[in-house]
């Protein structure tokens, strides 16, 4: 898909769904990783979350992009307890609302959507790139839009395997400490399925 592509309503619904799927087979992991360095429960977070934003784009069918992101960001944030559904809720709700009501929106629109987005998870999370979160992967990722969407999704898996090493600063994971090092976070890795849904539906 060429970079000057405009997106649609019917885009972000698919990549809605895709990147729900996605969540689906990857749940089991999510959860491994959290149960590493968390509670063990990022897996069915991500799985309730993505179930109720497909369902409710389905129900609602907003028509343009940003509708579309500012439902599925609702609904995260209402549906998911742990950390990660506001902070991805906030994500999406501010990217959407960032992409207004235009019919459709260009890459760069989008990619300017989530920077804001993921502005806004940096303030209410209070996290940094380093910190070992999904910030991590989700900075790279919205980055390397700006040269293609398997570039982007190339960047956010990089980002995710990139907080291996590190030492988590925020969230549940900084309890541990010294012994968070050596695991990959949870939220990085995914935030690196959402940017994996995307170049999917972009292909
Ligand atoms: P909880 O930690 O409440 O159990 P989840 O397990 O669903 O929630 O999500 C954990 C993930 O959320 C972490 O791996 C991390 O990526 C992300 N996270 C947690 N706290 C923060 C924060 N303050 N800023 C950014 N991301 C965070
Ligand atoms: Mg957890």
């Amino acid at each position: 898909m060429a970079v000057d592509t405009a997106l649609d309503g019917a885009f972000f619904v698919r990549w809605i769904s895709a990147a729900a799927g996605l969540v689906e087979r990857e749940a089991g992991r999510l959860t491994e990783l959290d149960s590493a360095i968390g509670d063990a429960d990022h897996g069915a977070n991500m799985q309730r979350g993505f179930t109720a934003a497909v369902k409710a784009v389905q129900t609602e069918a907003p028509a343009t992009p940003g509708g579309v992101l500012v439902t599925v960001g609702r609904q995260l944030i209402s549906s998911v307890g742990g950390a990660s559904g506001p902070l991805y809720g906030t994500l999406l709700r501010r990217a959407g609302k960032n992409l207004g009501v235009a019919p459709q929106v260009s890459v760069a629109e989008l990619q300017a959507g989530l920077a804001a987005g993921v502005e806004s998870v940096r303030t209410l999370g209070g996290a940094a790139p380093g910190d070992k979160t999904m910030v991590d992967a989700l900075v790279p990722g919205v980055e390397a839009l700006g040269t293609s969407f398997d570039a982007a999704a190339a960047a956010a898996e990089e980002g995710a395997r990139a907080t291996v090493p590190m030492l988590a600063k925020k969230g549940r994971a900084s309890y541990l400490g010294e012994r968070s090092i050596g695991h990959q976070d949870p939220g990085a890795t995914s935030s690196a399925l959402l940017f994996a849904a995307l170049a999917e539906v972009a292909r």
